[in-house]
Formats: C-alpha cells, structure tokens, sequence
C-alpha cells in the first residue's frame, strides 16, 4: 500500500513521505498527514518476537512508502546503535502498578532523541532521492530539550549543519552546559538575550525571508526544521508504543488482542498523537490518557471541546510541557473532523484570529479513547516522593505528571487495565527539582552535588551525557540580542 501524504487544511497537493519530510510544513500552512493509516503488517503475537530495529523497519516502512528497504534500515541502523545505553533502545520498568516505558536512553537522556536520532538520516536520505543538493541547514529555536537531541542528532552528518538558538536566561544549567559542550564541525549554538518566544520568532521570521533564502541558495545552502512538526519525527515514534505492545506479551503481562493504556504526559501533543497513530494500526487500546501539568489547555478541550489559549503561560518544573499552543494537535482536529481540510482551517483561523475554537459535537463523539487529566506542581512533587518511597524508583517531573493523572484516573474509574506510562525524561536532566520533591534539604546544593545525591538514592549510574558535560570544555560562546539573530546566521554562513 503506498501511502501518499496530504496537508490538514486541504490545499496543498499530495507529496511523497520523502518530500513530506523535505518540507517540513505544508505550503498552506497545514501539517502533512498519511492520506490514510496503515495497518499493522504483522500479527499482534508476532511483536512479541522482534527487537526495537525489526519493530521500527515493519512499522516505518509502512509509512515512508518511497523509501527502499536498503534505505530504511541503513537510517535505523545509523540511528538506534550504541548512542543508546542500553540494547532494549527503549525499556519497561514496572514501578507500583504500572508500567513506565523508558524513552530516556539515548544521547541526551531525554524523549525527543526517539526521533531526533534518526530524523536526520531520514532527511538525507529523501534529499539524495529527490534530488535536492545543497547543504541542508536546520534553525532550531528551543526552550531545552529539543535544541540538545537536534544537535546531537545531526552533529557531524554529512551534507547538514544545525543552528540552535536557546533563551540565555531561560533555561537550566545543566540543559545550557549540555548544549554549549556541543562537539562536531557544523554544530552553532547561540544564546540570546530574551526568551523562548523571542528566539521562536526570529527563526520563523529567518524562514519566511525570501531574500535571506535566495542568499542562502547561492551559497549552496538550504534551510529546514527539526521541530516535531515533521511527519519524520512523528513516524519514529509510533515504532515504541508498538514495540512495549510486544514486549508486554513477550513478558507474559498481557495475551495478545488484550487492551492496555497508554498515558502520555503531553505538550505539543507529538507523543499522544503517534500512540493515537499505533492504535489506529492496530494496537488494542482501552484509554489514551493525555497528561497536562498547570498549562492546562488540553485538559479544558477534552472537557468542554473547547481549546482555548487565552490564558496565563505558567513556568512549571516541567518546562517541556509549558506550552499554549498544542501544534501537533491539529492532525487530531482533522482527523475527528472526517479528514476535512477546509473545516480544519477554519479551526485553526480562530485559533490565530482569537485564540480560540470549539470543536462540533459530533468531532467530540470521536474523542472516547482519549482522557484528559493535569497535575499541579504540588500533586506533581508529591508523585515523586511517593513513587519513590514506595519503590525506591525515581521518576522526572514531565513522567510525574503522568504518573499523577493516572494515580487520579485510577481512582475514579477502578480501571484496572495493564497501564503504561511513558517516561519521557530522566530524573537526572531536572535533578534539582526531583531532589527538591524527594527532600527540601537539598535546596543549597550544587547542581553537580545533586547528581552524585540522586545516584546514591536511585542507585542508577550518571548517565555519560552527564557525566560527560561535568568537565567537558564550552564550545560555544556566542549570545546576541534577540533583534539580531538573522545578522548571526550571515556570520556563521558568511552569507
Ligand atoms: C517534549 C517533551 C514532552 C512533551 O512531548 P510532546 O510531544 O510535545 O507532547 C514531555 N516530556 C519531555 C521531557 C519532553 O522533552
């Protein structure tokens, strides 16, 4: 089955996986979806045989159709090696009741390295099919996490380089100290003088910049975007829900065609939306429980079938998840929308216009697998402390989230159905607030202190990408104001 892909407000035309990843958005704006969702290519009892790389190559062939089997599996060989501390790729520790899914073991210890491993071969790879020539440059503005995996993820691939632009002031010290260690020959961080909202600005206004683009081609360059808009960061990630699927019945938890739950703790909604993608295909799921800390505007939209952004942007100890705008769940309003793209811009007209839409009554019908729950920050401490107390397991404070809303599901349904919880950090990059929920005495310490605390309490050794950054020499040390990003881009490029 080739499947093409499509924008979600209908009015760009049908482009291949590979040009789908190219491009990154559509060109009305829309996000490219699969014109339709494959099924599973296997039997569910099947998964219980294969490994992480087997599962990603069944299940990525399905979506990235023009891709050659030769092609594929030298992307995911390259991406799932030994970057990854550990064989699984993506463990399951069962902690209490339930099962927390570990996508934390890669170069920079947090989710999004799932993805950012191999989307960069995913990306050279379709510019060699299509094509394209060029050095492909990726703009990345990012409050943390994101700019890191980026820049481990593309550090040294040949025909690409990465610009990471990060809040100086805004993010913490360990995430800065990850990012300005940065090694590889076409790695630039920059930090600016402004927030996260500044920088997220001025790379969009860079790639909306017909003249700076023009430059740039003369130069043999290209922009692109690594930000999980793209369908190639979206398809990696269906691969472990699928994968933990087999694992459950390999383990003898669950007999295959079973039901489980996934719970997610959810900013963007990149990380929902592939669970909602492995239950399309096949998968038997009874309940997506979608996690929200303070920013609680998905938690008011399953509610009331409203989404509504006018509110408070709240900083919480889950910076990751402090997000207004859900941008990956547009893909959802178009699906429940009957893969309607002229309603699905209508939707997302308001929501620019006035921050605001409401969803139809039948599109709220198709929502019944979802559950929306949040956790506030002392709810969210509290979970670790008692995760920990009660099993000596110590979970990061986007997991914590997580693990709060299912602790609160539970009790109000008595659903006792097999649960997992996807683990999307590990404790160590947000340290200082799980150390500071497991005991207040640790406030004075350094951040390097609390490390070797919470490697005595947990039991588990610093990860290399910490240990690493606690002598590693700064490589980069250029700030600049937040009006003048673009001039720093024509240095590096000499544009
Ligand atoms: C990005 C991120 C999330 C949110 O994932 P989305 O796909 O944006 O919903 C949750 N936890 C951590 C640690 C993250 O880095």
């Amino acid at each position: 089955m080739d499947i093409m892909y499509r924008s979600t407000r209908g009015k760009a035309g049908e482009v291949t996986a590979s040009q789908a990843i190219l491009q990154g958005l559509a060109e009305d704006g829309g996000l490219y979806v699969p014109d339709k969702l494959p099924v599973l290519p296997v039997k569910l009892d099947e998964l219980a045989g294969l490994d992480y790389r087997q599962t990603a190559y069944i299940i990525m062939k399905e979506f990235l159709s023009d891709f050659t089997e030769e092609e594929l599996k030298d992307c995911i060989d390259k991406a799932y090696d030994d970057k990854f501390d550990c064989k699984e790729i993506a463990p399951l520790k069962k902690a209490g009741d339930a099962y927390f899914l570990e996508l934390f073991h890669g170069a920079t210890i947090a989710f999004k390295d799932m993805a950012l491993s191999i989307l960069p071969h995913l990306m050279t790879t379709s510019a060699k099919k299509n094509n394209v020539d060029g050095k492909i440059m990726i703009l990345t503005a990012t409050s943390g996490d994101t700019g890191k995996a980026a820049l481990a993820g593309f550090a040294d691939v040949e025909g690409t380089g990465i610009i990471v632009f990060y809040p100086k002031h805004g993010v913490s010290v360990i995430q800065e100290k990850q990012m300005v260690t940065q090694k590889g020959d076409n790695t630039y961080v920059v930090g600016i003088e402004g927030n996260f909202d500044d920088a997220q600005t001025g790379v969009k206004k860079m790639f909306g910049n017909s003249e700076l683009a023009a430059r740039m081609k003369d130069k043999g360059y290209r922009f692109s975007s690594a930000n999980s808009i793209n369908i190639g960061r979206l398809v990696p990630q269906v691969v472990y829900y699928i994968y933990t699927y087999g694992k459950l019945i390999a383990d003898g938890v669950i007999k295959a065609g079973d039901k489980v739950n996934y719970v997610v703790p959810t900013g963007n909604f990149g990380n929902i939306l592939a669970a909602y993608y492995a239950k399309a295909m096949g998968i038997p799921v009874n309940k997506l429980i979608c996690a929200s800390n303070e920013n609680k505007v998905l938690y008011d939209f399953f509610a009331t079938g409203t989404y509504d952004r006018n509110r408070e942007f709240i900083l919480t100890s889950s910076p990751s998840m402090d997000i207004l705008i859900s941008s990956n769940l547009e893909r959802l309003i178009y699906a429940i929308a009957g893969e309607d793209g002229n309603a699905t811009s209508k939707f997302m007209k308001e929501l620019s216009d006035s921050g605001k839409y409401s969803i139809t009554d039948s599109m709220k019908e198709e929502l019944g697998v979802f559950y929306g729950g949040y956790c506030d920050e002392k709810k969210t401490a509290d979970t670790i402390k008692k995760i920990y107390g009660s099993s000596g397991y110590v979970i990061d404070t986007h997991t914590a989230v997580a693990a709060g809303v299912y602790e609160e599901y539970k009790n109000n349904t008595g659903d006792n159905t097999v649960t997992v919880i996807a683990s999307t950090a590990s404790p160590y990059k947000f340290t200082r607030s799980v150390m500071n929920a497991i005991d207040d005495k640790y406030d004075s310490m350094t951040d390097f202190e609390l490390v070797d605390r919470l490697s005595e309490l947990s039991k588990v050794p610093v990860p290399a990408a910490i240990e690493e950054i606690r002598t590693a020499p700064v490589l980069h040390d250029r700030v600049c104001d937040k009006s003048r990003m673009q001039d720093v881009v024509e240095d590096i490029l000499r544009l």
